[in-house]
């Protein structure tokens, strides 16, 4: 896969996600023929599809839908448009969603899905017709009891909505627990497009009172600027914290005095990138990874920190916003290096976690305040950090290793007394 790390080796992130599980697995002491179930995806859909461009001309794309294992409940995870996309990377992606619903303990299956396209050189139309196509193509394998998609790597709450208009047609009546991160008009949840941020920011808060500190003062690096990135530089600011660099997929920009996240905000709604930013220093978006701080938050890709700069992160802690952010390499230099690393599946779970809330409202047709989301989320993402935490001390293993034992232990019970059918 293409990556958009230079130095990076991207090994491939299918292996890098079934490594991660063999080493949970060995510590776990699962048997083999666990280990052969939970090893691979359960049903993978790969769809060829047409769609009419605005000049008339049809152009045709690949997507797939991956479902990785629906023993707790129906799969869940999101749908995201990128040039990169594979099949392997979406298997991957779909493991991991397995792993994030265990670790947070809530009742769903991994699954994910991808479109190979750069959205940003369709017209809205064009993303529309390819949203609502896949959406057909997919339609078999998806529905609110068996496999509900949601937003991820430049998709938003509009894709969801044609998705869910698109899915209800096909039925004749609205349906819209067959997706989440929809928008509030229609069916979403209060709090949903901030709760990866969110949920990032109190295992954050859970490590910093593991530590007797405060993120009150602390500085703070993000790469990545879109959903997750941008609302944890907010929320960190609300706590005190002081931005010091961010960036997009166009480069990054760096002020030691500190950043205004709002104002940051508004500059790239303006110019479509937060380069250019008045006042700061431009860094590019490797370099961001190794600059000076106390909390960095990778918020964009997979195989950003590798064994090739892992050795110059200088950050105590590394939260994951993004899925696959570190290679099992460079979580090695980082635990040797004394970095305490926040993992995906557990750091970015508050996104999946409302997405949860929305859907139970959905069903329930009855919605609740955002007070109440945000409550329940601090008791979800508390309770998981409790747990990974705990664990990792008890074993003495690094906080992925951790949150592994505990998510593959819950799938690995509800597999077994499950039973195999027939
Ligand atoms: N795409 C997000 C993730 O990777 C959210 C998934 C969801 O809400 O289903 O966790």
């Amino acid at each position: 896969m293409a990556s958009q790390n230079p130095v990076a080796e991207a090994p491939n992130i299918w292996a890098v996600a079934q490594s991660q599980f063999d080493h949970a697995a060995d510590k776990l002491d699962l048997d083999d023929d666990m280990r052969r179930v939970l090893r691979v995806p359960q049903r993978e859909l790969t769809v060829n599809f047409p769609v009419t461009m605005d000049d008339g001309s049809v152009a045709i794309f690949t997507g797939h839908r991956v479902q990785h294992n629906v023993s707790r409940g129906p799969g869940k995870g999101g749908i995201r448009y990128h040039q990169d996309v594979t099949l392997d990377e979406v298997r991957a992606l779909a493991m991991w969603m397995t792993w994030k619903c265990a670790c947070v303990n809530i009742p769903y299956g991994g699954a994910k899905g991808g479109v190979v396209v750069d959205p940003k050189k369709l017209s809205i139309r064009e993303v529309e017709g390819l949203t609502r196509r896949f959406t057909t193509e997919i339609s078999p394998l998806i529905g609110p009891e068996r496999d509900i998609p949601a937003p991820d790597v430049n998709t938003n709450a509009q894709t969801m909505a044609w998705i869910m208009d698109t899915y209800s047609m096909h039925h004749g009546y609205t349906i819209p627990g067959v997706v989440t991160g929809k928008p509030i008009s229609v069916g979403g949840s209060l709090g949903r497009n901030e709760a990866t941020a969110r949920g990032a920011v109190f295992t954050l808060l859970g490590w910093a009172k593991a530590q007797n500190r405060s993120l009150d003062g602390m500085t703070v690096v993000i790469q990545g600027f879109g959903n997750a990135g941008s609302i944890a530089a907010t929320l960190l600011a609300e706590e005190g914290a002081r931005i010091v660099a961010v960036s997009d997929s166009s480069g990054g920009i760096h002020d030691p005095s500190g950043l205004d996240p709002a104002r940051v905000g508004g500059w790239k709604r303006e110019h479509g990138t937060v380069v250019g930013y008045p006042g700061a220093d431009s860094v590019d978006n490797q370099d961001i990874l190794e600059l000076p701080c106390d909390i960095l938050v990778p918020a964009a890709l997979e195989n950003q920190i590798t064994r090739h700069n892992a050795p110059r992160v200088q950050a105590k802690v590394v939260a994951e916003a993004a899925n696959g952010p570190t290679t099992p390499e460079a979580d090695h230099i980082l635990y040797d290096n004394g970095v305490f690393v926040i993992p995906d599946i557990l750091c970015n779970a508050g996104g999946v976690t409302v997405s949860y809330f929305e859907w139970v409202q959905d069903m329930q047709s009855f919605f609740w305040t955002e007070e109440r989301i945000n409550e329940s989320l601090k008791g979800i993402m508390d309770r998981a950090f409790a747990a990974v935490h705990d664990m990792g001390q008890r074993h003495e293993v690094d906080m992925r290793t951790a949150a592994y034992m505990v998510a593959v232990a819950r799938v690995a019970e509800a597999t077994t007394l499950r039973g195999l059918y027939p």
